[in-house]
């Protein structure tokens, strides 16, 4: 079955208004800890440029310990959920 990730838990962890730059950690249900990078354009939009996994737990898709990128195909859907708990810094 395909990895279906769930936040469980996010928050602005940093912000820098100079550039619009902001970071999001999520907690996923499985446990999995995400750092999330994100752009905030002057209209307001928000793009996430990059997601990287915190090496608490191993990776839930390839159970490796250390680096990997697996994160990086979920990153819109880990996204998606990790703004609508966290917000966006004003
Ligand atoms: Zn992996």
């Amino acid at each position: 079955m395909a990895y279906q990730p769930q936040v469980a838990n996010a928050k602005i962890v940093s912000h820098n208004p100079k550039n619009g730059l902001f970071e999001i950690v999520a907690e996923l249900k499985d446990r999995t800890v995400c750092r999330l990078f994100y752009q905030k354009e002057a209209d307001g939009a928000i793009t996430p440029t990059h997601i990287s996994r915190l090496q608490q737990e191993p990776c839930p898709i390839c159970r490796k310990d250390f680096l990997c990128n697996c994160m990086s195909r979920f990153m819109h859907e880990i996204s998606e959920q990790s703004v609508d708990i966290a917000g966006t810094p004003q």
